[in-house]
């Protein structure tokens, strides 16, 4: 029986990005809500756990002792030209209150989970305040101040771990791609929309690592109205032989929920039966599970879907519940019945002929470019 935890502080709740920006921090105390009241955190194999901020010497390993400066400053209300030429008080990345000390905690609860499973005291650790995967080493991006996802990778890897890093938001990766691009102890998988169509506008295939690294970054674009057989079918031929062959000793996992339909930045098609999917295979290897949340903007559906990860890392999905939910992205509700899984999507036949080919395009270039690196 594998132990789970769930990372979580009532200090989070202090810290709120402006009310118009799109990103939410009250999501993952929602899904603390609800899978208290599903009874879903209470049993011998799971637990939740409180985390503390990470300190400045442990993020000095990914990011700039002039970036973190600015940061601390602009949070106490000294900006200036040079924090904001390092994305710091953008539109996307705006100054808020405690913002420094809201990102080193979630930052904190994700690298105490990545502790939790170094020490065995956990074989899944999942940080629905985490995923900040757009950070650069002195870069704010894309809603992310501090990259606790390479963080995580670096502190795992310093322990001789063979990572592989996983990311479903609907949003390439480029901050943890890029830290490993010439490293072959992280392998980074991500699955996004077509950059071509949106925020990062990087993340094609043919980004594949370079040096040391050359095949162990692996990008998957995704076209507009990307559904859940045409992901699974790219997932099940790409992702699933690549992490046979790299055999990782752990896993981390950017569970972004930007993704599903209905979310009001992206525009894919998918329902959290995917996200399902994908985590009962990564279960299969029987690995640690480092996980976290990351984008989502449709908060409703955002907070079922990792309510949803949650039961099946412990063991408490049935599946069963798929045919008898009502809400979810079919209706664009936040409401619902009868579990947390979405009903199955309806796909049309001029969405199969715009999806199709572009999947398969992306396969042949994958397995003609990266697999033979791996002997596949
Ligand atoms: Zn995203």
């Amino acid at each position: 029986m594998s132990k789970a935890v769930f990372i979580y502080s009532s200090e989070l709740e202090k810290y709120q990005y402006p009310p118009e920006h799109p990103f939410n921090t009250i999501r993952a105390k929602r899904v603390l809500e609800i899978l208290e009241s599903t009874g879903l955190l209470t049993g011998a194999d799971r637990s939740v756990v409180a985390p503390k901020p990470a300190e400045r010497v442990v993020l000095k390993k990914f990011h700039t002792a002039r970036y973190l400066h600015a940061l601390k400053t602009a949070a106490k209300g000294n900006w200036d030209t040079e924090a904001l030429s390092m994305g710091i008080g953008s539109q996307d990345c705006p100054i808020f209150k405690g913002l420094y000390e809201y990102a080193a905690l979630a930052t904190g609860a994700t690298i105490f989970g990545a502790d939790m499973l170094l020490s065995g005291k956990a074989d899944v650790a999942f940080n629905p305040s985490g995923g900040y995967h757009h950070a650069g080493p002195e870069k704010a991006a894309g809603f992310c101040y501090i990259n606790d996802m390479a963080l995580a990778c670096l502190i795992l890897a310093e322990q001789g771990k063979r990572i592989l890093y996983l990311d479903v938001d609907v949003h390439h990766g480029d901050g943890v791609a890029y830290a490993f691009y010439e490293r072959s102890d992280v392998m980074t998988i991500s699955l996004h929309q077509n950059p071509k169509t949106l925020f990062p506008g990087t993340g094609l295939e043919d980004e594949i690592g370079t040096g040391q690294g050359k095949g162990y970054c692996v990008n998957i674009p995704l076209p507009v109205g990307t559904y859940d057989q045409a992901y699974i079918k790219i997932f099940e031929a790409i992702v699933l032989p690549l992490i046979g062959a790299y055999n990782p000793d752990v896993f981390v996992f950017e569970l972004g929920a930007d993704a599903l339909a209905g979310d009001p930045l992206a525009n894919l098609h998918l329902t959290n039966n995917v996200y399902a999917e994908i985590i009962n295979h990564l279960l299969s290897f029987n690995k640690p599970i480092l996980a976290t949340g990351g984008g989502g903007y449709n908060i409703g559906n955002t907070v079922r879907a990792w309510a949803l990860a949650w039961s099946i890392f412990c063991g408490a999905d049935t599946g069963e519940d798929l045919d008898h939910a009502i809400g979810g992205v079919l209706l664009e509700s936040t409401e619902w019945q009868g579990g947390f899984r979405d009903r199955r999507l309806a796909v049309s036949q001029s969405q199969q002929q715009a999806v199709l080919p572009a999947i398969e395009t992306t396969i042949k270039y994958i397995k003609e470019n990266v697999f033979p690196i791996h002997g596949l």
